[in-house]
């Protein structure tokens, strides 16, 4: 099995050449003097090397035994209570915390690399920081002053974890209809009733609180999702001088065996009475999950990636080991019986198909975090404004798109190890079970991208579209006079035209027919998704083109190359698909769906 090597080089060039981040973070009023280049290099050789030596040896023993149940406890993985106390201990837990309350205040530029290598290395690890960051993203925004002081610190410092607990039995997609109940005690306190499923690191033994953010409906709330409210339910009962009270009733009936990330525990949690906390506002639940819903889907699209990362390593190290019948050009390996498999177009198209989405989505996450940087940091109203259009539009493509192309990408890497891959032995397998799980959970990829035709294009009539179109052409227009760089200008420019004409097609005929909008949805959200690469790969090119010199811009250059003539021409497929429309889909009376 293939060490994990962490992809510092490549962030860097996307962070410091392609975004210019130093530019960025200078600019940002609510970022002034917290972070440099040199900082974020420093933060990020860090966290690299404990990715590679503390959770990337640990990813698949995680894999083999799992965490484990046992009369309501949960105990992690093998390795995991230690390499979590080495996480906090590096004070990489509480990165992009308010540092009114012990966080370090960094932008989302560069917590979103260090996501990367945490998810790459071991994604099952990787969901504890991801949900105690968004945990403590909504009580930051939502909770009373008193909450914050009480919960904050501890969960930044990675001592106490959270848990999101918004999935029922029966309500996953539609959270309207939960039925966990929330009665008020009288002195501002709640006692909280009811079952969640598929809760992500609910119960474990790694710290000593787990902090639930649950949604929850109060007596008399209105039916559907203006009557969610969302409650703070601790572990263990926190005393008023912070020291650990009470067991809270809050109790893991049992943990799911699934598919992937394995390692991770996912939690069926009972609620008998349990003591909470409202936070925010009554009946506003859903409105203060979504204050950190943009940073969460952009975090499990950073899952894929990371993963992702991670298989390519491998299927190199293979295809340049493995050897396998000669080259159609002539023997390469003369010495040997055989050539190595990298010699032959098929292992190479595989290979390649990896680097371009693995470095396209990467800078595609940066980029959408520039914006989410912007949103927060900015002290601009007009540019916080843009910033959470352009995020609105953006988020569900980065969840979505992101976590798509990365099971293509786990999928391919197998391949490339033929049998071996499918055996467990060499640890590609494990890739494409774990990264299966980004398209289903922060709302399904079919979800994303009903959101994002529906409430995003559809709903706005094309505006924030525009936005995102105006970006890139101004990209466009700035390379009038770099012809060397033409040969990823002019392909980008045709795929912008070509969404150009989709989207307002698709907002045409949602005009007449509702079920036009779910019908055009994934298959649009791709073709957004090929357009937004190139325009990510045509800005690495441009980058790259004056230092072609240097092996790691000649590597930028072939894989820009590879992208716009062998990946981005999907994109004209996917459109006649979409123009295809939704009457087939309805031609067939749901009786004859049964097939026997
Ligand atoms: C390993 C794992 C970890 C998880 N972690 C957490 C966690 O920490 N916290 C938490 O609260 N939840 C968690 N979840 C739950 C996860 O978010 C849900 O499973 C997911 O949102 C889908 O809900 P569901 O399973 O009920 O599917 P359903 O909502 O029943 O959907 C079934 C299918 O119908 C489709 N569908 C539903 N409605 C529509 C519609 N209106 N239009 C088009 N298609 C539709 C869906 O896309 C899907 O394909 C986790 C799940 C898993 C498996």
């Amino acid at each position: 099995m293939a060490d994990y090597k962490a992809p510092l080089r490549d962030m860097r060039f996307v962070l410091d050449e392609v975004f210019e981040a130093d530019k960025l973070w200078a600019s940002l009023a609510g970022l002034e003097g917290a972070v440099d280049m040199e900082t974020a290099d420093a933060i990020l050789g860090e966290c690299g090397k404990i990715a590679s030596q503390v959770l990337a040896p640990i990813n698949r023993e995680g894999d083999e035994v799992g965490s484990t149940w046992k009369d309501g406890v949960v105990t992690a993985a093998p390795g995991f209570k230690d390499a979590y106390q080495t996480y906090v201990d590096a004070g990489l837990n509480g990165l992009g915390g308010n540092p009114e309350f012990g966080g370090m205040g960094m932008p989302k530029t560069l917590v979103g690399q260090v996501e990367e290598m945490v998810q790459g290395s071991n994604m099952a690890f990787g969901l504890t920081p991801m949900l105690t960051a968004g945990a403590c993203l909504s009580l930051n925004a939502h909770g009373s002053q008193e909450l914050k002081e009480k919960y904050l610190p501890n969960m930044y410092s990675g001592q106490w974890t959270g848990a999101m607990d918004l999935t029922e039995p029966h309500a996953g997609t539609d959270l309207g209809i939960i039925r966990t109940k929330a009665e008020p005690v009288g002195d501002g306190s709640y006692l909280v009733s009811g079952t969640k499923i598929f809760i992500s690191w609910g119960e474990h033994d790694m710290a000593e609180n787990i902090i639930h953010l649950v949604l929850a409906k109060l007596p008399n709330a209105p039916a559907g999702p203006k009557g969610i409210s969302l409650f703070l339910v601790p572990k263990f009962l926190v005393n008023d001088d912070g020291s650990l009270g009470e067991r809270n009733p809050v109790t893991c009936g049992s943990i799911e065996h699934k598919m992937g990330i394995k390692g991770s525990a996912t939690c069926v949690m009972n609620y008998d009475g349990a003591k909470g906390w409202l936070v925010g506002e009554e009946n506003q639940g859903l409105a203060c999950m979504f204050t950190m819903m943009n940073y969460e889907r952009l975090g499990v699209g950073i899952q894929g990636i990371g993963a992702a990362e991670a298989s390519y390593q491998g299927a190199v190290e293979y295809a340049r080991d493995r050897i396998q019948s000669r080259a159609p050009t002539g023997a390469v390996a003369k010495d040997k019986v055989a050539d190595p498999i990298i010699v032959h177009p098929d292992v190479r198209r595989m290979l390649m198909t990896m680097r371009s989405f693995n470095e396209a989505g990467r800078a595609f996450s940066t980029y959408v975090a520039t914006w989410l940087d912007r949103a927060k940091f900015s002290d601009n109203a007009e540019e916080k404004k843009h910033a959470d259009a352009m995020l609105a539009l953006l988020t569900p493509i980065a969840k979505a798109f992101l976590t798509d192309t990365s099971l293509e990408v786990a999928i391919a890497g197998q391949q490339v190890f033929g049998g071996h891959g499918f055996v467990r032995e060499w640890g590609q397998e494990q890739y494409v079970r774990d990264i299966r799980i980004t398209q289903i959970y922060e709302g399904t990829n079919g979800i994303q991208a009903l959101d994002l035709m529906g409430r995003k294009i559809v709903g706005n009539n094309g505006a924030f579209y525009k936005l995102f179109e105006q970006d890139v052409n101004d990209f466009i227009a700035s390379q009038a006079a770099n012809t060397a760089a033409a040969e990823f200008i002019e392909p980008l420019k045709a795929a912008m035209e070509n969404l150009a004409d989709l989207t307002q097609w698709v907002i045409d005929q949602a005009q007449g027919n509702p079920n036009e909008i779910g019908a055009a949805s994934l298959e649009y959200l791709h073709v957004f998704g090929y357009a937004a690469y190139a325009y990510m790969w045509a800005r690495m090119a441009v980058v790259s083109l004056p230092k072609a010199n240097e092996d790691f811009y000649k590597a930028k250059l072939a894989t820009a190359r590879f992208y716009i003539k062998r990946v981005l021409p999907r994109y004209i497929g996917l459109s006649a698909v979409v123009k295809g429309g939704s009457e087939s889909l309805y031609e067939l009376d749901e009786a004859l769906f049964v097939t026997a």
